[in-house]
């Protein structure tokens, strides 16, 4: 079983199995090609079907359902043409300011020309996309292939540089691989959560393991949040393996439909920790399969860099438990320093001014006579965020000091009374002299 445990970083694998919505979905999305264009002329739907573009394009304008096994494809949610590609590759080369993804994803949207809904006809269009293949990456491809699928990651309009009306994006796509943010390429510091925001897809769960005590309310939650009428996109992070475990439950329980509900996405981290590298899971501890991380692989293991999700950055790292376990640390974000009213006040800028509150969100302001005040004039020193870790289930937490050193909270288990060390180290978890050991290590 082992060989065949996916590599949830690696974009192939998730391509693979790519189909985030289980059987739920009913909305219109066409062939899936990877690397090789489709046969030409020909389009495959998503049950499998394949037909020449030319029939389907006339066989849509009456009906929207598979000719063959009638499965319906005509739930109109975006204007997005019925008829187009999405296909994506990695590419050995890194993009500006993501030092860390050594490879890029580079994703091929396709439209050939059409007539839309309303009978106008388009132009063709073959765009281009970049994302670095890293955590953030992959968590943003996923989100755009849901996106896609539901016909709204592009719209229809008139283009005034080619003047002709055809398919343009309705999320922040990168079309080049640099040139910043103004040349809609990277570096970009702030694309990511840009993105996330965008997609409506900032709520996140972090799951520790999947031992019982620490995931299965998760069901409950799902189902409480359908119920309460959540509309968007859950990301749920976890171990390897969370995404066959949720949706197995899911299905058993008669299917999770999105439309209905909310889209789930799953960022499965690797036992890799960052991908490519060497399975962090080694024999250990005395757990069922004492199939957990091994204390010798994790302890200089490098914290997996999640990028900043719902506000927060988040790291996760190895933990040695009966089970792959990852410990999160997350900061806040550094926010502006105090304001000195006094000084603001010498510089003339009155009590009670609008000007304050922008000073205070790091714009310059324009007095009166025409003499400018920056934020560094009247704040003081910037007041960095504050860090809060969450380690779960461990018996050695080292791969988490470094991430955790200063932190202004750390919640540490200590399952054990003190004296019974072995037993604890035996059965991956602490004793409360562990926990202290580990908070005295950081300076928490
Ligand atoms: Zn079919
Ligand atoms: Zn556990
Ligand atoms: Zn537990």
């Amino acid at each position: 079983m082992d060989a065949m445990e996916p590599e949830p970083l690696q974009p192939e694998v998730l391509d693979e199995d790519g189909d985030v919505d289980m059987h739920a979905e009913t909305n219109a999305s066409f062939s899936w090609a990877r690397d090789a264009p489709p046969v030409q002329g020909a389009f495959r739907l998503r049950c499998g079907h394949t037909y020449h573009m030319t029939c389907l394009r006339t066989w849509f304008q009456q009906k929207t359902r598979c000719p063959s096994c009638q499965q319906e494809f005509g739930k109109v949610v975006g204007k997005q043409p019925r008829l187009g590609t999405f296909s994506w590759h990695c590419e050995n080369f890194t993009l500006p300011g993501h030092p860390d993804a050594v490879k890029t994803i580079v994703i091929q949207f396709m439209f050939p020309e059409g007539i839309d809904d309303e009978g106008k006809s388009y132009a063709g269009r073959k765009p281009k996309g970049y994302l670095p293949c890293n955590a953030q990456g992959i968590i943003l491809l996923e989100l755009f292939k849901v996106a896609f699928r539901r016909r709204v990651m592009f719209g229809m309009g008139e283009s005034m540089t080619f003047s002709s009306y055809r398919p343009t994006f309705n999320i922040h796509i990168k079309t080049s691989s640099s040139g910043g943010e103004t040349k809609h390429g990277y570096p970009d510091e702030t694309y990511f959560q840009r993105s996330l925001r965008e997609l409506k897809a900032n709520g996140v769960i972090l799951l520790t393991h999947l031992h019982g005590d620490h995931c299965y309310g998760l069901f409950g939650l799902l189902q409480t949040a359908a119920l309460e009428g959540r509309k968007d996109p859950l990301l749920i992070v976890g171990p390897q393996g969370l995404r066959t475990m949720v949706e197995t439950v899911l299905l058993s329980s008669g299917g999770w439909y999105s439309e209905e509900s909310f889209q789930i996405n799953y960022l499965e981290i690797p036992n890799t920790g960052t991908p490519g590298g060497e399975s962090l899971v080694g024999p250990f501890g005395s757990g069922p399969r004492g199939l957990g991380f091994h204390p010798d692989r994790c302890r200089h293991a490098a914290a997996v860099q999640l990028g900043v999700l719902a506000g927060l950055r988040i790291q996760a790292v190895p933990l040695v438990h009966g089970l792959p376990d990852w410990g999160y640390v997350l900061t806040e974000p550094d926010r502006p320093g105090k304001l000195n009213a006094a000084k603001a006040l010498e510089l003339g800028i009155p009590a009670k001014s609008r000007m304050l509150g922008q000073l205070k969100q790091g714009q310059t302001v324009r007095l009166d006579d025409g003499s400018m005040v920056s934020p560094a004039q009247v704040l003081g020193p910037t007041i960095p965020g504050r860090t809060v870790a969450i380690l779960q289930d461990t018996s050695d937490a080292s791969a988490a000091i470094e991430p955790c050193r200063g932190a202004a909270c750390v919640v540490h288990e200590a399952t054990f009374e003190d004296g019974m060390e072995t037993e604890a180290i035996g059965k991956g978890h602490s004793t409360s002299t562990m926990a202290a050991r580990f908070a005295a290590s950081c300076q928490a």
